[in-house]
């Protein structure tokens, strides 16, 4: 089988934990165990716990939003990567709402891909441009900035194991909420791997999984899903609706089924 597709639902600081049970209880009604397709959900950090022991492992796996880069030490108020390792598979790193709004720099977005990855929780590293920098021509650089430095000093065999998104900011719900043309998916997508392949060779290129989110929704996900290029979508607004959320995991089984 070619790789899963993976869909992730970020929650972003939405739903209290009774709330965030309540969903997992209505998408677990909804969503049944797909060999080829993997499901992540990323609640908020103070329900990781209570859903850890709720969920159905077979069906859904967990990441967490954000986490703090050193593995433990006097820094008030955060939570490692290391404390977080028994109850994610995956961590949300580099969202452009850490990097917009709570000042997370290229460097500290390095820091934290590396503690995520020496923690063994593979990170979902996301990767955008905003709409100012792309009506300047800087979507190549801004790509190949984030890229670059997010990855250094990962080897190739660590990067074969992570998750990469194209996540444009303009195209965020919360931000401009435009909704990208799959051409223009496309061509970010294939010049972060063609930058993969230039530092780490063609093997680790083609095995990084590279996902697309930005105000993906039910009616057009499969426009995204069937791009050669796309692994799958991280999904904002959309995944807090199961209704919603459930059919575009139905909808990511399809295309499976479609093309294999
Ligand atoms: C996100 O912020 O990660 C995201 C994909 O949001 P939305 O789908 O709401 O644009």
């Amino acid at each position: 089988m070619d790789k899963k597709l993976l869909i992730v639902g970020n929650w972003k600081m939405h739903l209290t934990v009774h709330q965030s049970s309540l969903l997992v209880h209505r998408l677990q009604e909804r969503i049944a165990t797909h060999r080829d397709v993997e499901v992540v959900l990323a609640p908020s950090m103070l329900a990781l716990q209570p859903l850890s022991m709720e969920i159905d492992r077979r069906r859904f796996r967990l990441a967490a939003q954000n986490a703090y880069h050193k593995d433990e030490g006097a820094y008030t108020g955060e939570v490692s990567f290391a404390m977080l390792g028994d109850l994610v598979h995956y961590a949300i790193v580099g969202h452009s709402a850490r990097r917009l709004y709570f000042g997370e720099t290229l460097d500290i977005v390095r820091d934290k891909v590396q503690a995520a990855v020496r923690n063994d929780i593979v990170p979902i590293i996301c990767i955008g441009e905003t709409k100012q920098e792309r009506d300047a021509g800087e979507t190549k650089q801004v790509i190949h900035d984030q890229l670059t430095t997010a990855l250094m000093n990962l080897t190739g065999k660590e990067i074969e194991n992570i998750v990469l998104t194209y996540e444009p900011v303009w195209a965020i719900t919360t931000f401009d909420g435009i909704v990208a043309k799959p051409r223009d998916v496309q061509e970010a997508i294939r010049f972060m791997r063609h930058q993969v392949e230039e530092l780490y060779g063609e093997r680790t290129a083609n095995a990084v999984r590279v996902l697309y989110g930005g105000s993906v929704n039910e009616h057009d996900v499969r426009s995204y899903l069937e791009l050669p290029e796309v692994d799958g979508v991280l999904v904002g607004a959309a995944s807090l609706n199961y209704h919603q959320f459930s059919e575009i995991v139905k909808i990511a089984h399809q295309v499976q089924t479609e093309q294999n």
